[in-house]
């Protein structure tokens, strides 16, 4: 299955809006990544890859994170 992690847009943001279980913080962060293939989607973290103490993937719904950046 091809996978593809990239930076959100605006129209991502407003699918998180419809999971199951909403991300949290991660919905509004400048840090937020996808992984996405055709079926699904899952939330990642963009600091995971440059600092260890910030998981790949965070439990959701995130409600406190010293990462948090709003997004611009
Ligand atoms: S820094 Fe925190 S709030 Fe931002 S994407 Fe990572 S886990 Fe989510």
């Amino acid at each position: 299955m091809e996978e593809e992690e990239r930076k959100a847009t605006a129209e991502d943001r407003r699918l998180l809006e419809k999971l199951a279980v909403p991300p949290g913080l991660c919905a509004t962060c400048e840090h937020l990544r996808l992984l996405a293939s055709r079926r699904s989607v899952f939330v990642r973290c963009g600091l995971a890859a440059t600092d260890p103490w910030f998981p790949r993937y965070p439990p959701l719904p995130v409600v406190a994170c010293p990462g948090y950046r709003a997004q611009r």
